[in-house]
């Protein structure tokens, strides 16, 4: 026993049994017999792992179950969603680049765009639902355009399928964050988007104990976007891993029950005291109604947004009466949770930005969960009496 390496003496353990579970593979670096084979597995001519920051068991299995719910032909997990953002940026742009993005995204999103102008790549911000606009942003040659299925906070949804087109004709990529939307709702790379990234620390790991990120895209680049996220150090890490592919099991599962909670919840808020207004895509007075409708399968999402009328003071009123919706800012967890994008998504946004997208200090984001939908409603009632 003593010579046998202590790989092999795991695997003799387990005898002529398997693991009904995907173990996990909580290895840093991976034991070799000799050089012929590592020049083997660093070839491609033999399947193997080296080093866990170049890939390991985990991350591939859990790539592998992302590609086929996105129905790509490749995927790669990073340590986060801003790292797999950070990886496809990387991945397309060259110093003197120019890029588009929506100016309504994530406010971390609108940051590494900013940037990215310190290494010689220029941002022009757009409209993405007036299509006129972004035609003529994109006149002026750029390499690629993101834009978010969902918009985080206010749910603004653009028309895929439109700016499919729009990229397309002038050479340019489309990138979308489909965090918001999950590959439950819709599929943008079906949709003839070019990449896709998603935040897998929400709804697809679901259980608010991961930080992990997804890239997949259309075109065959898996090598040089593998290459990106090791020198970059952008990878993820086995346990992360191992968590999302067990949500995964539940994610559909969790996707139609919290969106059925959001849709009740967006009928029943604006009947409560001090509600200004509440916005949901499933609502028909949302502005994007028809292109969700167009859009989106199977529910409109889990996130919903509403505006207390007494500005941050409600707010804080309703976060200290309300402890059954704890803040908690991010989103995607099994149970209810609240954020206040003025002061945690969009901090870092100016002020007169947040105005112009209508992120003011009495508005709360909603990660509806997958209670009873009466629980949500009486610890909601709670904290707006
Ligand atoms: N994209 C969207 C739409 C987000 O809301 C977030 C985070 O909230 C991110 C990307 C970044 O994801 P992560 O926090 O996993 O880096």
């Amino acid at each position: 026993m003593a010579d046998t390496p202590p790989n092999n003496r795991s695997s003799a353990a387990l005898g002529a049994s398997t693991p009904l579970v995907p173990p996990l593979y909580q290895s840093s670096v991976y034991c070799l017999p000799d050089l012929d084979a590592l020049d083997q597995i660093i070839e491609s001519q033999r399947p193997g792992f080296i080093y866990a920051r170049d890939g390991h068991p985990n991350a591939r299995l859990l790539a592998e179950e992302l590609a086929a719910l996105e129905r790509a032909p490749w995927a790669v997990v990073c340590g986060s969603g801003m790292a797999a953002i950070t990886a496809a940026l990387l991945s397309i742009a060259q110093q003197g680049d120019r890029l588009v993005a929506s100016n309504s995204l994530y406010g971390r999103t609108t940051q590494l765009f900013q940037d990215l102008g310190r290494f010689g790549v220029q941002t022009t911000f757009v409209e993405a639902r007036d299509l006129k606009q972004v035609r003529s942003r994109l006149d002026e040659r750029a390499k690629a355009l993101l834009v978010e299925t969902m918009s985080n906070p206010l749910l603004c949804m653009v028309d895929i399928p439109a700016l499919v087109e729009i990229c397309h004709e002038r050479g340019c990529l489309l990138i979308v964050d489909n965090t918001f939307a999950t590959p439950v709702l819709t599929r943008p790379l079906e949709l003839g988007a070019d990449y896709v990234v998603e935040s897998l620390t929400k709804m697809v790991s679901g259980h608010s104990d991961v930080t992990l990120g997804l890239l997949c895209g259309a075109a065959d680049v898996l090598t040089q976007v593998s290459q990106v996220v090791s020198v970059w150090g952008l990878a993820a890490n086995p346990f992360d891993c191992w968590l999302t592919s067990r949500g995964i099991a539940t994610l559909a599962l969790r996707m139609r029950a919290a969106s059925a909670n959001a849709a009740a919840l967006a009928e029943w808020l604006p009947e409560q005291p001090r509600v200004n207004r509440v916005v949901y895509p499933g609502r028909s007075d949302h502005p994007d109604h028809d292109i969700a409708c167009k859009l989106l399968g199977g529910g409109f999402g889990n996130m919903l947004a509403f505006e207390l009328a007494g500005g941050r003071d409600d707010v804080n009123r309703f976060m200290r009466k309300a402890a059954g919706i704890p803040f908690s800012p991010s989103l995607g967890n099994t149970s209810t949770t609240c954020s206040h994008p003025a002061t945690t998504s969009h901090r870092y946004v100016s002020p007169a930005e947040r105005r112009r997208q209508g992120i003011n200090d009495g508005l709360i984001r909603l990660s509806v969960g997958i209670e009873e939908l009466p629980h949500i409603q009486r610890e909601i009632a709670k904290g707006l009496a």
